[in-house]
């Protein structure tokens, strides 16, 4: 046996490592990125300030500036403050590994289909990962939750709002509801990755639910290549996560490239309302179509539900168009594919391919 099979833990070596596809030249509508970028003169205006960035000092670990600004700006609860992460994929790993106690199993849970990482660093943490099926119109099946939350208390309940893949948002009153089930047993996290094109936020019911924390991240809304997430909670919690933190997660690049975009809100509000509108455009487009289901999405893409989604989603590759195929992920998202929304170009391109792939 070599040292590797040794050494490995058996669930690791058991995986495929996370393929990610070379697609240079493609147009990519699979990961819910803004195809925006920054207007010229500020992309001049970044790189004059990141010259002065000093890259031979380790950041300032407390990173109150960046923390400031962000509850500042981003509408975060009066009085709450926030941890920063390497994207919001971290503060989900870090969540993992603070209540990941040895004396006993512990359960996270999330309703399914919904963002995998919540599975799988609950499995790398060493938790017990429970999901609960969505129901077939993909809102929360509360009868199933607060069975599922009796019988098994989870540490954490993972609710992504709105959802990715399904792009719904759950309904308010659900929340609240799970919220108050889990009030003795556990924390409810509400991902609000895609709250720029949501209008909708749970960040207001922070004072109400001391079990609630509100994570959002800079990636969907214009900064996925920056890495950054931020969760907001109560105080003593916000410093439990803290210890488990490596102290300079979040790079002074990053740091000064956010503080930066912060300063230029209005520039990211916009692409966001215009890709909001690009949404209901594409939607439009892609429901007039013979035998296309397009979903409602609160989000930065559209799930829609075709004929043979394999044989439309290897016909779009031949085209040089890469979507999601979700289809095999969860038994309710049976010949479904995500598609991101982006320019109007862009999805003019889109359509004119897809209806092409259609038989
Ligand atoms: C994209 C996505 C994230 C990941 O965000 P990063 O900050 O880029 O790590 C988190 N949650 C959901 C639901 C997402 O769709």
């Amino acid at each position: 046996m070599s040292f590797i099979n040794k050494v490995i833990r058996p669930d690791v070596r058991a995986v495929q490592a996370y393929h990610v596809p070379e697609f240079s030249g493609f147009l990519k509508m699979d990961a819910m990125e803004n195809p925006y970028t920054l207007p010229s003169e500020m992309q001049v205006r970044l790189s004059e300030k990141l010259s002065h960035v000093a890259l031979n000092r380790y950041p300032v670990p407390s990173y109150t500036d960046l923390k400031n600004k962000i509850c500042q700006k981003m509408g975060v609860a009066p009085g709450y403050r926030v941890i920063l992460g390497n994207g919001s994929d971290e503060l989900i790993s870090l969540i993992s590994v603070a209540c990941a106690r040895q004396d006993r199993r512990v359960a996270v849970m999330a309703p399914v289909p919904t963002f995998v990482m919540y599975a799988t660093f609950a499995q790398w943490a060493g938790l017990h990962f429970v999901g609960v099926d969505l129901r077939p119109d993909f809102s929360l099946d509360i009868p199933a939750m607060l069975a599922a939350i009796a019988q098994y208390q989870p540490a954490v309940l993972y609710l992504s709002y709105p959802n990715n893949p399904t792009g719904n948002l759950f309904d308010r009153r659900d929340v609240l509801a799970l919220l108050s089930a889990m009030e003795n047993c556990g924390i409810v996290v509400c991902d609000e990755a895609y709250q720029p094109f949501a209008q909708a936020s749970m960040m207001d019911a922070l004072p109400d639910y001391p079990n609630l924390a509100v994570m959002r991240t800079v990636s969907k809304w214009g900064l996925a290549g920056i890495r950054l997430g931020y969760l907001s909670a109560q105080d003593a919690l916000l410093d439990e996560w803290e210890k488990v933190r490596p102290p300079y997660n979040v790079n002074v690049l990053t740091e000064a490239a956010a503080g930066f975009a912060l300063d230029h809100m209005d520039v990211f509000e916009q692409q966001a309302s215009a890709l909001c509108g690009e949404r209901a455009a594409l939607s439009e487009a892609l429901a007039g179509m013979p035998d296309v289901q397009v979903m409602p999405s609160f989000a930065n893409f559209l799930l829609i539900r075709v004929k043979n989604a394999d044989r439309v989603f290897k016909k779009l590759l031949e085209r040089g168009i890469l979507v999601r195929n979700v289809s095999r992920m969860h038994g309710l998202l049976e010949n479904c594919l995500r598609v991101t929304v982006s320019t109007p170009e862009e999805s003019g391109l889109f359509l004119a391919q897809f209806k092409a792939c259609l038989d």
